[in-house]
């Protein structure tokens, strides 16, 4: 048995869940606990808040996590990152008033900062020789600028709307943040066999996602060139058809360049093209 952390609310609660679900780790929502058992693996769910997912993790309340980047980097304590999970994209990023007229870190020299992660914003003042005064603050830390609190901010951001409708701009791009899976250092031998089978189910799901299954039918005098277009996991799966001189042509592609390799399939003669959801792969 292991336990995992997750948030129990939030913006890391849903997608953490359904990455675990695609892991053929179900835990039913319904019947959900502080505690939760999973249906389909011997794993425990521990709901928390993400503030508290590091240090449960470090001092093994926990023995795995699923938290933001940020917040591990900011709390500090003992964890392994064991993998990126590409969801919860954000920086942490310093902001000014966007009327100051502002060139480069010196700028904060003797300023005061509101933020809710002065671990990070210490070692990057550090890093970079610059003394300013660090206010910690818990929450709604972009209006501290306008109410006199703080010269400047410290804060996550993603879209950056936030900062626009404070009358903010981003100067300084310090940590790039998604979540991440996080393990506690030396488990025992168990626990780490049961990570590692987590990891490559992980792993999986997370490589299927974005990918589609494209099936098509082409002049058998256009494979080379279609093979250079399609750089499959090996190369594309190639199958006569009944009609002389024809192939059906099977492989994988990314959804961002699925359009321009239709394009360039349909300029070599593809023709039939079929576009799947694609449910796993398996390397
Ligand atoms: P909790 O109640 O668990 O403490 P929270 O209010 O601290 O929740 P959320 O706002 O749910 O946290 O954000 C959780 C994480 O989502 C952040 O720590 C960060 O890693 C990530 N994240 C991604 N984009 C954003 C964003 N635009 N604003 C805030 N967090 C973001
Ligand atoms: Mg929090």
């Amino acid at each position: 048995m292991i336990r995992i952390a997750i948030q129990a609310k939030g913006r890391l609660n849903e997608q953490s869940i359904e990455l675990l679900r695609e892991s053929g780790v179900s835990v039913d929502e319904n019947r959900r606990k502080f505690l939760t058992r999973s249906e389909s693996f011997p794993l425990e769910v521990l709901y928390l808040r993400d503030d508290d997912i590091p240090q449960a993790v470090s001092m093994g309340a926990a023995d795995l996590g699923i938290v933001g980047l940020n917040e591990v980097a900011e709390k500090g304590f003992a964890v392994d990152v064991v993998l990126k999970l590409g969801f919860g994209g954000c920086r942490v990023s310093l902001a000014v008033p966007k009327s100051v007229d502002y060139s480069d870190p010196r700028w904060f020299e003797g300023r005061r900062v509101a933020t809710s992660y002065p671990r990070i914003l210490k070692e990057y003042f550090a890093r970079e020789g610059v003394t300013a005064e660090i206010h910690e603050i818990a929450g709604s830390v972009e209006i501290a600028p306008a109410v006199g609190m703080a010269d400047a901010i410290f804060d996550i951001v993603s879209s950056g709307g936030t900062l626009v409708s404070n009358g903010l701009v981003e100067v300084e791009k310090v940590l790039h943040s998604e979540a991440v899976l996080i393990a506690r250092p030396g488990l025992e031998p168990e626990k780490q066999a049961l990570l590692e089978q987590l990891k490559f189910r992980v792993g999986a799901a997370l490589e299927s996602r974005g990918m589609k299954y494209l099936l098509m039918n082409l002049p058998t005098a256009s494979v080379e060139r279609a093979i250079d277009i399609l750089p499959a996991m090996r190369s594309p799966t190639v199958m006569p058809l009944a009609q002389e001189g024809w192939c059906s042509l099977h492989s994988v592609v990314r959804q961002e360049d699925l359009w321009n390799k239709i394009e360039a399939l349909k300029a070599i003669g593809a023709e039939g093209i079929l576009v799947l959801a694609l449910e796993k792969i398996i390397k």
